[in-house]
């Protein structure tokens, strides 16, 4: 404790920093390294209709939730922002509680949303800090999602159509990190979580 601050003083609030990129831009591996760099960032876990992954863990990666459950969600107002991902073909939503108990408790907290829920984050906290994770190029960003090989051509079409629409939107990010290093790109959005 500096003596500026003394046990009376609010505690500051935390950071929150909003994670937008592309399917397959690599989200999840630089997800990862911060998780390895600042063991106590809050990472936002969403709610999310769609089925899980090879390997996506429930509470961890997602809160798997039937269609009627995330409606109810909606209803009760748990959501700090919600979206109709890929033209409707899920819905997806950041619940509020833990984001405030985080960032009242004075602790970094990164949120995971498309482009929709990043717009309805800033009108609802807007001092969120707003990052565009870039892939290097585009036709690098088609290599690695039809790469991935575990989606059907027509998923991956829409989330190309997706990925398309993002793109064209970066402009409006406070910062764009491009993933063309993982380790760099990681560190780049902690110093955006811990500040200077
Ligand atoms: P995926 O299904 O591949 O995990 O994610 C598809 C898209 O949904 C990604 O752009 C991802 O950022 C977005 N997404 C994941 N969770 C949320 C959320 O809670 N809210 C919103 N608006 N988008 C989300």
């Amino acid at each position: 404790m500096t003596a500026e601050q003394s046990s009376q003083d609010p505690v500051p609030r935390g950071r929150l920093v909003v994670l937008v990129g592309p399917s397959a831009v690599g989200k999840s591996t630089v997800v990862a390294r911060i998780r390895e760099l600042l063991p106590e960032v809050r990472f936002s876990v969403s709610a999310t209709t769609r089925d899980p992954r090879p390997g996506e863990v429930a509470g961890r990666d997602y809160h798997f939730v039937t269609r009627a459950e995330f409606d109810a969600m909606i209803e009760r107002g748990e959501l700090l922002e919600w979206a109709d991902i890929h033209n409707g073909l899920q819905r997806s939503g950041t619940p509020a509680g833990p984001v405030q108990a985080a960032l009242a408790a004075g602790e970094p907290v990164l949120v995971e949303v498309d482009l929709t829920g990043s717009r309805l984050v800033r009108e609802a906290l807007p001092e969120a800090i707003t990052v565009f994770l870039a892939p290097p190029s585009w036709p690098e960003l088609e290599r690695r999602l039809i790469g991935r090989g575990t989606e059907s051509t027509e998923v991956i079409d829409r989330r190309l159509a997706t990925a398309r629409i993002e793109m064209a939107a970066q402009d409006e990010f406070q910062h764009v990190v491009v993933n063309d290093d993982v380790d760099a790109a990681a560190r780049r959005l902690v110093s955006l979580l811990i500040g200077p």
